[in-house]
């Protein structure tokens, strides 16, 4: 092993942190693998009950009429998230495209969205028209009201009770923090949130943004009083699989307006050609439990290495998880190019690639990414990236195997090593 790993241009100094972080992990590593487990074991469950056959792996064309595996695919997606329905679908481009037919289908001129967690991921601020853009709710008619959370990272209970008026029609909860400095919510607290804004207006309409944080807990938060759960088909739920796709589960009435929104009124479900893609989003969630948990593993382990290194990181080696993000506070420049230069060597795909930080729409500084991907920009697959500006904090997130997650974050700090940068 040592001979191997010495060959792709590791030193023994870093082989042998990697051996003595991944040992004293292991407890915690033991009790990451029940989660995946059990998780593995419900969507084995979700599959038998519905009956999923080869013959679904064919694909339709045109209309997409009658498609047999797409109607299943979404019965096992509604099983799996305990919801009634589920809208899974190669014609959802993205997660922004999930998020965008969930809250478009879901509100009417003169509605307001209120987000109690503070501002969303960016992507939803022209969509919701925080940031004025073509085409965004704003233009018709649908206003946004946020609350933030406060310093502790707690909820702002009196803040959410004032903002929620006769209007309040969405509530938008982000499960995890994205690239945000606030800490994740735990499927316990958004199911807190849920029932205390449910106690002053039952009937509003709470949909979670899940991206990120699918099978890392035993529970999603579908089963805590969501009414819709979102994300994409290139992060958790499709297990590194899935080349396209986002989904959305939740109540019946919920997702009969997002398929109206979706497709059109009229067509609804009943449309949708699945061009062969079906196997690949069984095999994807068949993956996926596993598949996160390696990531999760990965994000502890680098959390170790590097808060030791005496570098801030969120979160740190030892709390819980609740979404497989990690970021690290490089910095400097330099360590942050150097990072980034280490999972890319790293990669299956791409590994002669150098990045280079390059100027990126909607950021104010150059931004360096690194992510030699079997599918574009998944980062369900190692992936990591950073704005070149203070604090010189990388975000990374995924790998498909814990191993390779693993190789890694310990070639990233090879490189910063090299370099003499710590
Ligand atoms: C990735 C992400 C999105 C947007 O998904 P895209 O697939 O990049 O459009 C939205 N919210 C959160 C929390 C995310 O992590």
């Amino acid at each position: 092993m040592k001979e191997l790993l010495r060959s792709m241009g590791l030193s023994d100094r870093v082989i042998e942190l990697g051996e003595k972080y991944e040992a004293e992990l292991k407890p915690r590593f033991e009790e990451l693998d029940r989660i995946a487990e059990y998780n593995h074991l419900k969507v084995i469950k979700a599959m038998q009950d519905n009956g999923v056959s080869e013959t679904f792996f064919a694909g339709t064309t045109g209309y997409g009429y009658n498609d047999a595996g797409r109607e299943a695919i979404e019965a096992v997606y509604a099983s799996v998230f305990k919801t009634e329905d589920a809208l899974v679908r190669p014609q959802i481009m993205c997660g922004t495209h999930a998020l965008a037919v969930a809250l478009s289908a879901n509100v009417r001129p003169g509605d307001e969205i209120l987000s109690p967690v503070g501002k969303p991921y960016d992507t939803l601020e022209q969509v919701i028209g925080i940031t004025p853009a073509t085409g965004s709710l704003a233009e018709y008619g649908v206003t946004y009201a946020q609350v933030d959370l406060l310093p502790d990272g707690g909820f702002d209970l009196d803040g959410i009770r004032k903002a929620i008026n006769e209007r309040t029609a969405l509530v938008t909860i982000q499960r995890s923090k994205g690239y945000a400095t606030r800490p994740t919510l735990s499927v316990e607290r958004i199911g807190e949130l849920i029932a205390f804004i449910r106690g002053i207006k039952p009937e509003v309409t709470i949909m979670v943004d899940n991206c990120y944080g699918e099978f890392v807990q035993t529970r999603e938060p579908s089963e805590v009083g969501a009414d819709m759960c979102v994300g994409s088909l290139i992060k958790n739920p499709g297990g590194g699989l899935v080349a396209t796709g986002g989904y959305i589960v939740g109540t019946s009435k919920c997702i009969e307006k997002c398929a109206a929104r979706l497709a059109c009124p009229g067509l609804g479900k009943e449309v949708g050609a699945t061009l062969g893609i079906n196997q690949s989003i069984f095999q994807g969630l068949f993956m996926a439990p596993v598949v996160a948990i390696g990531a999760v593993k990965g994000a502890i382990f680098a959390a170790r290495i590097y808060e030791d290194l005496g570098l801030p990181v969120i979160p740190n080696g030892t709390e819980p998880r609740y979404d497989i993000i990690q970021a690290v506070t490089l910095g400097t420049p330099e360590r942050l190019i150097a990072f980034c230069e280490g999972i890319q060597a790293a990669a299956p795909v791409d590994s002669f690639v150098r990045p280079e930080p390059s100027p990126m729409p909607g950021y104010s500084s150059d931004v360096i990414m690194a992510a030699g991907t079997f599918v574009q920009g998944s980062s369900i697959e190692l992936s990591a990236d950073g704005p070149l500006e203070e604090p010189y904090a990388v975000y990374f997130q995924g790998g498909l195997t814990w191993y390779h997650a693993k190789l890694g974050i310990l070639m990233s700090l090879q490189k910063i090593l090299d370099k003499k940068l710590i």
